[in-house]
């Protein structure tokens, strides 16, 4: 009986915000073991971790694949170490790669490492004890911080995935504006969404399949199905060359950083949460055109921000109102506010209390504090204090979804088109 077995490499921490992309890399990589006869097994993998991780360039983004562990086992290593030694961005005090090589089972220990590197956060010296003990292989180059993301992404469980085409440009382009036609985009959008998404904000006016940052990225194409991407590719249309373009498959857009609280008390700083809660008060726009509002629940209270790259969605927020209940979605940044991605109106408050109408048309005005209610009009006034209550029609609607836009999504958000 002949026994499979894979090698599993991770990369990590190889970019900076001037270039590079440990994307591009693993790209370049692979195709380098494959001119040496050398093939990897199945898609490369993208797995984002901690979105509030100190030290990332971007997206905090590690890269892991697998080939098989056989007499070029070693060649190939060579290869990856001389590559991630060529083509670092070593000169950026935050750009410290991490190489970690694996040979056996993916254990559950090693599942385990990989959500607290999404849900939590890893010191370098954790990632090696943890590494050594499961038996990996680790190479660092600097300081190695990337061991830490590496790890997780050889580790990382994908009960739910997406994939991402990217294509990349070649260096003398690198830095230069993009020369993608946008309405070859839109075209593909219209042709392909909702398999494939996060191409376009049209709210904004936003092409979101390209970079904003001098990367080797030409546009990234995201996707539930890899069979759809090769028709978007064939329908976005540049007018640079494309160096290579490498599909991955991602946990990104799987709500994977998200973990479930029961209540408010349990959701701590720098992590990703889903809880129901009720609005307090009305929310309202503070300097720079941040919108806020707190919610509560019987364990405490806590600030819900929508911030102002969120764009429309800071209007659809406005709409709530003090007693709705909803259910959020999102994480605890810096300033200990709950940063939005979507919420869900669960039981939205349409009763609103007012002064009572007078018999003569007119609504009354207080008469002072438990002096009832006089009318302006009649001078009729009545002794109790009781408001009444009407039923308001409201502009948000109970049991649906409402998310922030492509342009302000985290790459680790599901959007609504996927839920
Ligand atoms: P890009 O998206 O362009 O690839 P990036 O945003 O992924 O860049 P990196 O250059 O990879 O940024 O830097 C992120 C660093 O944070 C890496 O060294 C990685 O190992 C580390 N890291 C990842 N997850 C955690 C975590 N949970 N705790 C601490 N460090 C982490």
């Amino acid at each position: 009986m002949v026994i499979i077995s894979y090698l599993y490499i991770g990369i990590d921490d190889t970019d900076s915000p001037d270039g590079m992309c440990t994307t591009y890399l693993a790209c370049h990589i692979i195709r380098r073991l494959k001119e040496n006869s050398i093939d990897i097994v199945g898609y490369p993998r993208l797995i984002r971790l901690n979105p509030f991780a100190r030290f990332k360039t971007r997206g905090n983004g590690g890269v892991s694949f697998k080939i098989f562990n056989d007499d070029k086992a070693d060649l190939a290593k060579k290869i990856i170490l001389d590559e991630v030694s060529a083509l670092s961005m070593f000169d950026c005090d935050n750009t410290n790669p991490g190489v970690v090589f694996y040979d056996g089972e993916i254990t559950e220990e090693m599942e385990d490492y990989a959500f607290r590197a999404i849900y939590s956060f890893i010191t370098i010296e954790e990632a090696e004890k943890f590494a050594k003990s499961a038996g990996c292989e680790i190479h660092k180059f600097k300081k190695g911080r990337g061991i830490i993301g590496s790890v997780a992404a050889i580790s990382m469980p994908l009960d739910d995935y997406t994939y991402e085409l990217l294509a990349y440009r070649i260096p003398d382009n690198y830095g230069t504006k993009r020369r993608i036609d946008y309405e070859s985009v839109i075209k593909m959008d219209k042709e392909t969404f909702p398999d494939t998404f996060e191409n376009v904000d049209y709210s904004e006016n936003y092409i979101a399949i390209e970079p904003k940052t001098p990367c080797p990225v030409l546009y990234g194409i995201r996707a539930n199905d890899d069979s759809i991407l090769t028709k978007a590719q064939d329908i976005v249309k540049v007018s640079e060359p494309i160096e290579d373009y490498c599909i991955f498959l991602t946990n990104q857009h799987t709500d994977m950083h998200i973990q479930k609280a029961d209540n408010i008390s349990q959701m701590k700083q720098f992590g990703c949460y889903e809880v129901t809660a009720t609005v307090k008060d009305k929310p309202h726009v503070i300097g720079g055109g941040h919108m806020f509002f707190k919610v509560y629940d019987e364990t405490g209270e806590i600030e819900c921000g929508a911030y102002e790259p969120t764009k429309d969605f800071r209007e659809i927020v406005s709409h709530l109102r003090p007693g709705d209940v909803i259910r959020l979605f999102g994480g605890i940044g810096e300033q200990n506010t709950f940063n939005i991605e979507k919420f869900q109106a669960v039981k939205l408050n349409d009763v609103e209390y007012r002064n009572p109408i007078c018999e003569c048309g007119k609504r009354m005005s207080s008469a002072g504090k438990d002096k009832g209610f006089k009318c302006k009009k009649c001078g009729k006034r009545i002794k109790s204090s009781q408001k009444v209550s009407i039923k308001i029609e409201r502009f948000l609607n109970n049991g649906q979804f409402y998310e922030t836009p492509v342009s302000a999504r985290r790459h680790l958000s599901k959007p609504l088109c996927r839920m």
